[in-house]
């Protein structure tokens, strides 16, 4: 391996820890997967107290899969105090958390390292809401519903359903991966940068309608919570507020009140189940609207929750594998034109990214080898010459 050392560039101890946590694994774990005696020493090296000598360097980046330059740079400034929204159920590990929200930071990486040469879709948001408190204050649904149709005009939807989320979501330029992850239930999470909006999906087993959701919820916490500080946000009460805050946004932007009341007719399982083909949104979501829109009563919603429960859905709702998948292309594409086009390599696009191959096709929803041409190359057949 060839090692270039840059005089400017620092061990940066952060990046360690950061490497070693987006993989999940513990300092003992990594300490005693690369034969280390003790783990002091790893904790020492994430401290920044002592600097890896360079065998130990090598074996942790061979086993955690990270470039030499990933832990080289100039020092970095103190961590910005910036959120990174949440949407999963609390049986979704810390461990599960951290992978994602250092995965969400390589998203926006791998986007800024293209809008330098590319140019991409305009951030045509609605403006957040922007209250000037300096404490956290809850937003009324009225306002929430308002904002949720204003963003469909901005946008010049009508008030009908919307199948792919994710297309509409980055030609209004919201930066959108959908992530492998091995969890049951969905985690996702969001990040901004300005106006500029990045949303990451962990979804494995999630299915469609779920992810439709997830995508509208996080776009509510981009325009519903821009102030709210991180003291805030750990605290447990105004947590359940945004989140019910966001869920209510997504709920009335995927089902506007005037469309979705005039289409529900019937208040059967059968019916919604027609309407989830229709409108893309799981009946357990709709049954919650039509309950919040006073469609139906207490009652009626308690016997429909009754029976879904009676047939198993709520863990599992038929006809999900109706529904339109959703794919982010806009990364993907934007790759493979450069590289088409042979305006880069697909080394040197790794090489800016300074990051593992697979962790880039992953969040750039590329094949899993894309980067690896020496796989490309392996999948060719090679004949002999006859005797
Ligand atoms: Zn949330």
């Amino acid at each position: 391996m060839e090692v270039k050392t840059n005089l400017k560039q620092v061990f940066l101890p952060e990046r360690l820890k950061e490497a070693r946590e987006s993989r999940g694994l513990t300092i003992r774990e990594l300490a005693s997967e690369i034969g280390l005696n003790t783990h002091q020493a790893l904790s020492k090296y994430e401290n920044g107290k002592s600097i890896p000598p360079a065998d130990v360097l090598l074996r942790i980046m061979n086993h955690l899969r990270f470039p030499y330059n990933y832990f080289f740079g100039e020092e970095l400034t103190s961590q910005s105090d910036q959120i990174v929204f949440f949407r999963s159920k609390a049986n979704t590990t810390v461990k599960l958390k951290k992978i994602h929200e250092i995965q969400i930071t390589w998203l926006i990486k791998i986007f800024n390292s293209l809008e330098k040469t590319l140019e991409f879709p305009d951030s045509d948001l609605p403006d957040p809401l922007i209250s000037n408190k300096d404490y956290f204050s809850p937003t009324d649904f009225k306002t929430i519903e308002d904002l949720a149709l204003k963003t469909r005009r901005q946008w010049n939807l009508n008030n009908g359903p919307i199948t792919d989320i994710t297309h509409l979501f980055e030609k209004h330029g919201i930066v959108v991966s959908i992530v492998k992850s091995n969890t049951a239930s969905i985690d996702a999470c969001s990040m901004w940068e300005g106006s500029k909006l990045f949303i990451l999906i962990g979804n494995e087993r999630a299915t469609p309608s779920r992810i439709k959701f997830t995508l509208a919820h996080e776009l509510g916490h981009y325009l519903l919570h821009q102030e709210v500080k991180k003291e805030d946000f750990n605290k447990k009460e105004v947590y359940n507020r945004i989140e019910d805050e966001a869920n209510y946004f997504a709920s009335s932007f995927l089902l506007p009140a005037d469309t979705f009341s005039e289409e529900l007719i019937s208040h059967n399982l059968d019916y919604y189940l027609l309407l989830k083909k229709r409108w893309q949104v799981s009946i357990q979501a709709m049954i919650f609207r039509s309950k919040e829109l006073n469609i139906i009563n207490e009652h009626q919603a308690a016997y429909l929750w009754k029976q879904i429960a009676k047939k198993g859905w709520r863990t599992k709702e038929p006809c999900d594998d109706q529904l339109i998948i959703e794919e982010p292309s806009l990364l993907k594409d934007a790759i493979e034109l450069l590289v088409s086009h042979q305006v880069k390599s697909k080394k040197q696009l790794c090489n800016e990214f300074n990051l593992d191959p697979e962790d880039i096709a992953s969040i750039a929803n590329l094949p899993i080898d894309y980067f690896d041409d020496n796989k490309a190359l392996g999948k060719l057949i090679t004949f002999k010459r006859k005797r």
